[in-house]
């Protein structure tokens, strides 16, 4: 056996941080001096869904107050354990459009990868909250090879969107395989990754990053998950500001989230930090109804009204999209036209 300390050695900035990232509850609460009782219902919740929060995301919080912004999105509360009918595990039915290799086929010209099923930041409102990773094999080698000869054979594929969990936890070097062996499928001509990792450990923005995004025949797309503008301190804008630089072009979707972004002057505020960082704002994702993430959920009424002042405020361009996912739908769907098939 390697000796810890020597992996230590070796080991990247941001690898340390999210293996060093806070997982008990008892830490969190005593590092941003919030009041005890909060433990006990965290501990509960996290049974279901473990609580952790990198450092460098911990550090953009506001000290005693519960009522953080981000605080909200990451610890575990009581609100969790209530059941709410239509709220249920698999709420976009994935589960049926994913193969044996983590790949989800549900749009056409684009599939998604599940290319690892590990998050530096766990978010209390992810719908694949309870994603069985285990039972697709994701990142196994064997799910790896299923995955890249079905893409093979999808010759009306243009983009293969790496996801997850997130598929920037994985290390650059398995990454840069990965890329050079999608690089080679000759009807790929995009590749996307969704991630939030910029954002909870900007550090992951390495120079082997770079390097692999810049070396890839395909035109590298990457949609970044930021919520908040708060998220937004100099050194994620840097690290995003960066990839812009080398040629990543650079989108961000939101979930709306009741008590964290659910008003006009926050949203305005985000979509300007985001074109500061190089960002054009993409998707405002209503909340999918997982169980668990009821306290989430902004009334659909107040989604369109909060859209329709976005329109007002700002530019077109830093508008996103407000849209809904609905299971078996052959794309996501505008909030303001809810009728979209055509024949
Ligand atoms: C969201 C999503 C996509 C990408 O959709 P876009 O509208 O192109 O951003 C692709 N596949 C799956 C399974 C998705 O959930
Ligand atoms: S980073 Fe994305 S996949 Fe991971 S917990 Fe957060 S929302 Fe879910």
């Amino acid at each position: 056996m390697i000796p810890a300390t020597a992996l230590d050695g070796q080991m990247p900035a941001w690898r340390r941080e999210l293996v060093s990232a806070v997982t008990d509850p008892a830490v969190l609460i005593k590092l941003l001096e919030l009041p005890p009782e909060l433990l006990e219902p965290a501990r509960l919740a996290a049974r279901q869904f473990g609580l952790r929060v990198p450092r460098s995301y911990l550090d953009l919080m506001e000290p005693g107050n519960p009522h953080d912004p981000l605080l909200r999105q990451v610890l575990p509360i009581a609100d969790e354990m209530r059941e709410t009918p239509g709220f249920g595990d698999d709420p976009l039915d994935e589960q049926a459009s994913t193969t044996a290799g983590g790949l989800v086929e549900k749009y056409q010209g684009r599939a998604l990868l599940l290319a690892s099923g590990h998050c530096a930041l766990h978010c209390r409102y992810c719908f694949r909250r309870s994603f069985p990773y285990a039972g697709f094999n994701v990142a196994g080698r064997d799910a790896e090879e299923e995955a890249l000869a079905r893409l093979a054979e999808r010759s009306d594929l243009q983009e293969l969107i790496l996801s997850g969990g997130d598929p920037l936890a994985l290390d650059d070097g398995r990454l840069a395989q990965l890329v050079q062996r999608l690089d080679r499928i000759p009807h790929l001509r995009r590749l996307r990754i969704h991630t939030r990792l910029p954002i909870a450990i900007p550090s992951r923005v390495t120079d082997e990053l770079c390097t692999l995004l810049t070396q890839t025949r395909l035109a590298p797309v990457l949609v970044v998950h930021c919520n908040h503008p708060q998220e937004l301190a100099p050194d994620r804008t840097q690290a995003l500001a960066r990839l812009r630089t080398i040629g990543v072009t650079l989108f961000n979707q939101s979930v709306l989230l009741a008590g964290v972004n659910d008003n006009l002057s926050t949203l305005v505020e985000l979509a300007e930090r985001l074109f500061d960082s190089g960002v054009i704002p993409y998707y405002i994702h209503m909340l999918d109804r997982v169980r668990g993430a009821a306290h989430f959920e902004v009334p659909e009424s107040r989604a369109v009204a909060l859209q329709g002042g976005l329109r007002q405020r700002l530019p077109g361009y830093l508008v996103p999209r407000l849209v809904r996912e609905v299971a078996g739908a052959p794309s996501k769907l505008p909030m303001d036209c809810l009728d979209p098939v055509l024949e």
